[in-house]
């Protein structure tokens, strides 16, 4: 019999789908490793049971503990459900900003949800700083103590993604793979795959695509944090500062992706692929073709299918909501 003990076994060896549209249109193979396929249902269930094993190991968190944790969502959600399978408990703090599927999500299993307003990160009130104040209140009050996540500068993140997501890439495409690229919400993606790449073929190139008002692009490029022109509607990614996780990341090349040229990928995906994607993966996937075109035809990249569209309904498939931010309506969609 070959059964998955738990909900943790559940977590990765996700597979890589080749993306056929975008394959075409450039001469190359481009593969998007399915992290929509987690249990959680994004990429973010490996950080969540990253963290949660190395905090076990260190003996930070004690069994009926509680995590903390600041984050755009899908890493609550991802440590909800390890936090009820495993006998702890969590408390997540989310901007009010993220989609409100994910705040029904996060209802749904039970969170201990604290919405806080969106502000910048040099605030004391970003949310990031709301859970580590939290989670210090907690652990002098709890019985078995709380322990704050710290997703952005915690390297249990990089270090699961380098030890599987990472791993599996190369294993999945037998070393035969030329360039991978994703773009950074803590980081722990693109500094655990490229590490782990790196280790094994240092000639493999390397992307980050950064959605526009992100200051990492210009940080690649030039070493100045300045955010680029525009912004972005999609969640869990863009940030403007280095994270710890971040400082790992070996990146050769950085493109600037903007909502205009991402959308349509999400749609065409959706209308002639079946498949039906959130925000960050068509910021991906528009940086693998800019790879693509880049490296020339013939050559096997790799990027990430970050969670599934119905997180974003509300926003990415409703022509109201895209109307009044000045983006592109599939035809289809317009009732
Ligand atoms: N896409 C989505 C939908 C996310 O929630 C996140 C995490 N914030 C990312 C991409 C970025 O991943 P990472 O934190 O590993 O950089």
């Amino acid at each position: 019999m070959h059964t998955a003990s738990d909900v943790t076994q559940l977590i990765g060896n996700t597979p890589l789908l080749h993306l056929k549209q975008v394959s075409e249109k450039t001469g190359c193979t481009i593969l998007g490793k399915a992290e929509f396929l987690n249990p959680g249902g994004s990429v973010k269930d490996r950080t969540a049971l990253g963290i949660i094993r190395a905090a076990q190991a260190s003996g930070e968190l004690q069994p009926g503990g509680r995590i903390v944790e600041g984050t755009a969502g899908n890493t609550g959600i991802g440590l909800t459900l390890l936090a009820n399978a495993m006998g702890y408990t969590s408390t997540v703090v989310m901007p009010l900003t993220q989609s409100k599927e994910k705040i029904d999500t996060l209802e749904l299993l039970g969170a201990d949800l604290r919405l806080v307003g969106a502000t910048s990160y040099s605030d004391p009130n970003h949310y990031t700083h709301t859970a580590e104040k939290l989670a210090k209140k907690f652990a002098q009050r709890e019985e078995h103590g709380a322990i704050w996540a710290r997703q952005f500068d915690n390297l249990a993140n990089m270090d699961i993604h380098c030890r599987t997501t990472g791993e599996e890439i190369w294993a999945q495409t037998e070393g035969k793979v030329d360039g991978f690229i994703c773009a950074a919400g803590t980081g722990g993606t693109i500094a655990g795959v490229s590490v782990a790449l790196k280790e094994h073929n240092p000639g493999i190139a390397i992307g980050l695509a950064d959605p526009a008002g992100a200051a990492l692009y210009e940080y690649v490029r030039s070493g100045e944090l300045t955010p680029s022109e525009g912004s972005s509607i999609m969640e869990g990614i863009g940030i403007n500062h280095i994270t710890d996780n971040f400082a790992h990341a070996q990146v050769d090349v950085a493109f600037r992706i903007s909502d205009e040229e991402a959308l349509p990928y999400i749609f065409d995906l959706l209308k002639h692929e079946g498949l039906c994607l959130g925000g960050s993966a068509g910021i991906n996937i528009a940086g693998a073709v800019r790879l693509a075109e880049h490296l020339g035809p013939g050559h096997t990249i790799v990027t990430i299918l970050c969670d599934y569209g119905n997180r974003y309904q509300s926003k990415l498939f409703n022509p109201v909501f895209l109307e009044n931010k000045g983006l592109p309506i599939p035809e289809w969609l317009v009732i």
